[in-house]
């Protein structure tokens, strides 16, 4: 995980109103539609939790952050709870957050407190979790099937990131494969070709 999240726990209230014009009644068309609207709905969620978290933990005395020039962390005020915005990929979408900044009340040196809430490393745009996840559906196919995978399931997200999760987390994913039944997967006639050569190549990577 790296950074340790904010473990307090409190209660927001979220109250949400979107427009949306939907062409038909199927599922499919809501399903498109609200796909459309994930990213808006995401953003405004984690934003508000973490404005929230932000407010309860700069009550307390202690601070689960520190001042990165004076090692003060007691003494902080807000600078801004809507800051420059950093983006996150989440499991969901990337998501355009707005930066929660603090200044210490000693020296003055401003930080921002964003991913140490969201238990996040510092300049990380992709959470571990999310690479992990990615990693493994571009380890199970072509980079341009996988993309299509993700897409199906409201990811937006490029072949270039996929690929990059993939050599991430290539290292931690370890398939329980039964060497007996890999031909199985190439002679099934789907297609799937790329899957075994896939596996071959992740087995590779892993084993090396
Ligand atoms: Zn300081």
């Amino acid at each position: 995980m790296g950074a340790t999240p904010c473990t307090d726990s409190i209660t927001i209230e979220f109250g949400c109103q979107f427009r949306v014009e939907l062409t038909d009644g199927s599922l499919e068309g809501i399903l498109k539609a609200f796909c459309k609207l994930l990213p808006e709905l995401l953003r405004d969620f984690i934003q508000k939790v973490l404005v929230g978290f932000g407010e309860s933990v700069m009550v307390h005395s202690r601070k689960p952050f520190c001042c990165e020039e004076c090692g003060n962390d007691k003494e902080f005020i807000w600078k801004t709870r809507h800051g420059k915005e950093t983006k996150i990929l989440t499991v969901f979408q990337w998501v355009s957050l707005e930066q929660l900044q603090v200044q210490c009340k000693r020296c003055g040196h401003k930080r921002y407190i964003t991913r140490k809430l969201l238990g996040i490393e510092p300049m990380k745009r992709i959470p571990r979790e999310t690479y992990r996840k990615l990693g493994l559906v571009g380890s199970l196919t072509t980079y341009r099937v996988a993309k299509k995978i993700v897409s199906m399931f409201g990811w937006t997200v490029d072949k270039m990131t996929i690929w990059r999760s993939v050599q991430k987390t290539a290292s931690e994913i370890a398939f329980p494969l039964d060497e007996k039944e890999l031909p199985l997967g190439e002679a099934d006639g789907t297609g799937v070709g790329g899957l075994y050569h896939n596996i071959v190549n992740l087995k590779n990577i892993i084993t090396s």
